[in-house]
């Protein structure tokens, strides 16, 4: 019996890192894979930018078009101011120049705004550059950390699961589906220890009479809280 239970608490460790070594490796791919999102979410801001900068370029050289099309206008209009023939001519003509004076401010403002854009677009274009060059070599060298990780989570999970099924085969066969039974149901913590005279699984307190049995190993207990298969703690 003593034999059973020292295997009942090789198969608790077992089945405890195997959980711990199989959230591991769950945890893997979304760790790669959010690596790589945050390497891909750089290099689309840096797209975004460069689109940016060929439309802001383009809105230069319409600005351009527009303004010189309004300096055509001013120089036409004071031509003919001088040959007006009224007074309200006259004005007619000074009012147009006015207001074509005031577009090329207006336009002369939008590119100067252009201009300054396209240069902050520019700075942040460089920077980006290096930035992503840097995360994308950081990337491949965290990506690699990790399959090489997953390698050996994977290696110990089957070193331990053939340990696992070696000593389970040791388990009496009743004993053992108890012991499945429980461990399914208590979040995987099927065999506890009697610790500081409580259970070490519920920390129930745990009746002396009971802690004497225990400790006896010749019979199976149950915590009586708790359902789990009471053991003698274990070095
Ligand atoms: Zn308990």
């Amino acid at each position: 019996m003593k034999q059973t239970f020292q295997h009942l608490w090789a198969l608790q460790q077992l089945d405890s890192e195997l959980r711990t070594l199989s959230d591991k490796l769950t945890q893997i791919p979304g760790r790669v894979s959010g690596l790589k999102a945050a390497a891909a979410a750089i290099k689309t801001e840096l797209d975004q930018a460069k689109v940016a900068i060929i439309e802001h370029k383009k809105q230069y050289k319409l600005s351009e078009v527009e303004l010189k099309a309004t300096e055509e206008k001013v120089t036409g209009y004071s031509v003919q101011l001088y040959s007006a023939k009224t007074n309200e001519q006259y004005k007619a003509f000074l009012k147009e120049i006015e207001t074509q004076k005031k577009l090329k401010n207006g336009i002369e403002d939008r590119m100067i705004v252009l201009m300054e854009e396209t240069e902050a677009l520019d700075r942040k274009v460089r920077e980006n550059e290096k930035k992503s060059a840097e995360l994308d070599a950081e990337t491949v060298r965290k990506v690699q950390m990790l399959e090489d990780e997953q390698k050996e989570l994977e290696a110990a999970i089957a070193i331990r699961r053939e340990q696992r099924e070696t000593t389970a085969a040791a388990v009496p066969a009743d004993l053992l589906k108890r012991y499945e039974r429980v461990r399914a149901s208590k979040g995987g913590i099927a065999v506890a220890t009697v610790r500081k005279e409580r259970c070490s699984g519920c920390m129930s307190p745990i009746p002396a009479q009971r802690i004497l049995e225990v400790g006896r190993q010749d019979h199976l207990y149950l915590c009586e809280a708790c359902g789990r298969i009471l053991i003698v703690a274990q070095e």
